[in-house]
């Protein structure tokens, strides 16, 4: 007999594992977390956020709490640049405002938060919304059945062990998963390329900044590569080196032999100055690496986060990448474990999440090259594509999504799959992050995105009230709560007048967006508006079997 028995357990409690038992509970769904560290993380390493995070903690009623803690710790709307040291020549602007030219794709900004001040405030959420979670605890031991999954759990103190059962498992566990490797689940791209290091310290650098609002500053010149990160009031921040010397036959293992001293010789020629006193505080060690787990998933069993995608921190991608996972195995795990969704569905969370995933690894890998490492050979380097197309734009391609007819055409006369696009191109089309666009209801202003919670939500044209209709009858017919709403009507406005564009939609046309904020479905008009064309779209979507369909 087990000692526990919960529907999920998640294995690691940092960035990913935290956000996924948020998720699971907004969901509804009871999750287990074991996590090996005594709290939350002790070091920022994360920081960027991305706008499509930031809606994830929107959905979940903290984006506000993340801004003001943001707020108190770093500069907002900075620049990410190059220089030669901090105090030294500027070499060049990769970006000058962090949100310049992308206001408009969201209702929510891209921040700075270190992981060591967002993890609590997730962990908080998660809390009130029902996870387990158990801290200097690891997970020792595994075995799947057919039915589920179980684990034991030591407490790193105490040596008390319990059995934890649970019907499915999360690998959170990091770029060293074991769980990973216990499945046998290779790591596929570039590998590591150097052995880097982040030297945490405190010192008073404002007056290098000169005035300069900053976020992200990489430093190039002849004795080290890297970047520095500064907090408010900019005291105190650090240095990440990449590789050191001769930048045509660089020293790619700055980790190894590394002393006190030499740290403080880095972090001093990283600032260009010797006079201002700094103390260094911590100093640690890391793989830069560009790799994809070959799987996602091994029966009930699922890797998120750096478990299952391993990136160069250039562009801020890495831990953005894992809260996308965790919201896109949440509501697909919870509508199965509440039997409103045939168990096929879990299989869309690695045919979607892992393509967007590598994509998202060599854009990583990309500006690691051109920002940090020209030396390294770029024939086996994708061009580097606009962030807002890594942010937002990857398109999943699965039973997840009913694709359109012209769609599945173009796709059958092209060799090679589209997985991403400008998100300002995509218009509703199904497979596609859902467009945000600004509406009024009840005298508030409120985003599409708004509209889009724990269950599916139909949007239909100002005259689409036939597929609102269709939508009440098909929620009666499959047990499946539908949100369903009118834009432009006098219930929900459109003041822009731009939904339908943006949608992709006549006056009665429809689409299906998913818990997860993507378009599931689209009918363009009212024409074929009815009960049996939604179920039979909710039914294939949700990998529901014939007899349920019909019943
Ligand atoms: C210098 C630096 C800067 C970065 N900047 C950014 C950025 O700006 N934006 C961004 O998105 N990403 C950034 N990243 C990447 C980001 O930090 C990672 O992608 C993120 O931490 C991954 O989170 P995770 O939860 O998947 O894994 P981890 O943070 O590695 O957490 C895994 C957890 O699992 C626990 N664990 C492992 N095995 C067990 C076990 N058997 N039992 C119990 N617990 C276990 C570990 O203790 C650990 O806490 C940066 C990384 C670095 C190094």
């Amino acid at each position: 007999m087990p000692d526990i028995e919960v529907p999920v357990l998640i294995v690691g409690g940092s960035l990913v594992g935290m956000s996924t038992a948020m998720l699971l509970g907004h969901h509804g769904i009871k999750s287990l977390v074991v996590e090996h560290h005594r709290g939350t993380a002790i070091h920022p390493r994360a920081a960027m956020i991305t706008q499509r995070t930031m809606e994830v903690l929107r959905t979940v009623g903290i984006e506000r709490i993340v801004m003001r803690a943001s707020e108190q710790q770093f500069v907002q709307d900075g620049a990410i640049m190059a220089l030669e040291s901090l105090a030294g020549k500027e070499i060049s602007y990769f970006i000058a405002n962090l949100n310049e030219g992308v206001r408009d794709i969201s209702p929510s900004l891209r921040l700075f938060i270190t992981q060591s001040l967002l993890e609590p405030l997730l962990k908080a959420r998660a809390e009130e919304l029902g996870a387990d979670l158990r801290f200097s605890t690891e997970m020792v031991s595994f075995e799947e059945d057919r039915d589920g999954v179980t684990a034991t759990i030591r407490h790193r103190d105490t040596g008390q062990m319990h059995t934890i059962r649970a019907r499915h498992m999360i690998a959170c566990d990091g770029a060293r998963s074991k769980v990973r490797d216990q499945l046998g689940i290779k790591m596929l791209g570039h590998g590591i390329f150097s052995k880097s290091i982040t030297i945490y310290f405190r010192g008073d650098v404002a007056p290098l900044l000169r005035g300069r609002n900053l976020s992200v500053m990489y430093v190039v010149n002849p004795t080290l590569s890297g970047f520095f990160r500064i907090e408010k009031p900019f005291n105190s921040g650090f240095l990440a080196v990449h590789w050191l010397g001769d930048p045509k036959n660089p020293v790619t293992d700055v980790s190894e032999g590394l002393t006190d001293q030499r740290a403080l010789e880095y972090l001093r020629c990283g600032l260009g100055n010797d006079q201002i006193p700094v103390t260094i505080e911590n100093v640690m060690h890391w793989d830069a690496r560009a790799d994809t787990a070959e799987r996602f998933q091994r029966g009930r069993i699922f890797l998120a986060g750096d478990a299952a995608h391993v990136m160069p921190p250039s562009g801020g991608f890495g831990g953005n990448t894992g809260v996308q996972d965790a919201h896109n195995i949440a509501w697909k795990l919870a509508m199965v474990l509440k039997g409103q969704a045939g168990p096929d569905l879990l299989s869309t969370y690695e045919v979607e999440r892992r393509p967007a995933a590598a994509f998202t690894v060599e854009q990583a890998y990309s500006r690691y090259v051109m920002r940090s490492a020209p030396y390294l050979k770029s024939e086996n380097m994708q061009p580097i594509e606009n962030d807002l197309n890594v942010e937002f734009g990857y398109i999943y391609d699965s039973r997840g999504i009913v694709k359109e007819a012209a769609a599945k055409e173009a796709a059958g006369r092209e060799a090679g799959k589209p997985t991403h696009e400008n998100p300002r191109d995509s218009h509703g089309r199904p497979g596609t992050r859902a467009p945000h666009v600004w509406l009024i209801r009840d005298g508030r202003e409120l985003s599409t995105l708004d509209l889009f919670d724990r269950n599916f939500t139909l949007l239909a044209g100002p005259e689409g009230e036939a597929w609102c209709t269709a939508a009440r009858a098909a929620s009666k017919r499959l047990g499946l709560a539908i949100d369903s709403h009118r834009i432009g009507d006098s219930g929900i406005a459109d003041p822009s007048g731009t939904f339908l564009a943006q949608y992709g939609l006549a006056p009665s046309g429809a689409v299906l967006v998913r818990p997860d904020g993507f378009v599931a479905w689209r009918a363009r008009t009212g024409e074929a508006a009815s009960a049996e064309e939604l179920s039979s779209a909710l039914a294939s979507i949700l990998c529901i079997d014939a007899a349920r369909r019909s019943a």
